[in-house]
């Protein structure tokens, strides 16, 4: 799933799309249609002004009435129609057995789009209200484009959590589009234990920096490229050459060479060198 630094890529991939017309928005799989409050009619005829992004979500804004939220999951692009990047079946046989994979066509003047997912989880939801939309989601602010409502919501809520550090990064509704590997990333460079409780953390501020750094590093570096992401251009990032201990597992620590561990916690896989970050806490 595309972390933060990996949709801040494709929003910027997008931008010279901004001031395009759309004549015409195709839903060619109905299910990517997802808790719309508008017609694809809707959005006919009118220019794109902004492409943004909040948290994991690409927003496309038409009018302040006229928002389409963008949720790329495991496998969603945004491409060039007829891109070469689309599997040679799908573009010789558009109406092929496999057509249901470009979930939608955004037909931008001079720039034809797709909206190109083989998993099809993805999701275009329509919206006239973007705040109430994110309100109602429960997503927090986003720690780049909406500080420091993102870190005083973040401290507030650390204070007083017991929850594990690890999970409580991956809350949305904590910390907006953190993700897995950057929580990862953070707690290794602060030597935190994934399972101190939140509010034993003791220099959440310094922590709360770091996420942001790595976010700032990875964006430049174009986001970490496992699975199956590529911006629209079709550049894969490289910040994961830059990853300490996410998905290395058995290798030595790059600080103290002791054997990077996982464990998974809340479900999801968490890598940590127990020397770099030993517990500092006690469990109750
Ligand atoms: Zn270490």
């Amino acid at each position: 799933m595309p972390e933060l630094p990996e949709v801040e890529n494709v929003a910027r991939s997008l931008k010279p799309l901004e001031g395009k017309r759309l004549a015409r928005l195709e839903v060619i799989d109905a299910r990517v249609w997802f808790e719309s409050q508008l017609d694809p009619l809707h959005f006919h005829r009118l220019s794109l002004s902004e492409v943004a992004r909040r948290g994991k979500y690409l927003v496309l804004r038409f009018s302040p009435e006229h928002v389409i939220v963008q949720h790329l999951r495991m496998t969603g692009k945004m491409l060039d129609d007829g891109s070469a990047l689309l599997p040679a079946l799908l573009r010789e046989d558009p109406e092929g057995p496999k057509r249901l994979q470009i979930r939608a066509r955004f037909h931008f003047d001079q720039r034809p789009m797709i909206f190109f997912d083989p998993r099809r989880f993805g999701t275009l939801t329509a919206i006239a209200d973007e705040d109430a939309f994110f309100a109602e989601k429960g997503i927090a602010p986003d720690p780049i484009h909406q500080e420091p409502a993102a870190r005083q919501l973040f401290l507030k809520r650390l204070k007083d959590s017991e929850r594990p550090i690890k999970p409580f990064l991956l809350d949305q509704s904590l910390a907006a589009g953190i993700g897995n590997i950057y929580a990862d990333e953070a707690l290794h460079r602060e030597g935190i234990h994934p399972e101190t409780p939140a509010h034993k953390v003791k220099h959440p501020e310094r922590l709360w920096e770091t996420v942001l750094e790595i976010l700032a590093r990875s964006i430049e570096a174009g986001g970490s490229s496992i699975i199956d992401y590529v911006n629209a251009e079709g550049l894969r990032g490289s910040f994961s050459a830059q990853h300490l201990v996410y998905g290395r597992e058995g290798e030595e620590c790059v600080s103290c060479r002791a054997p990077i561990r996982r464990i998974v916690l809340g479900g999801r896989s968490t890598h940590f060198c127990l020397h770099c970050q030993p517990k500092r806490f006690r469990r109750r």
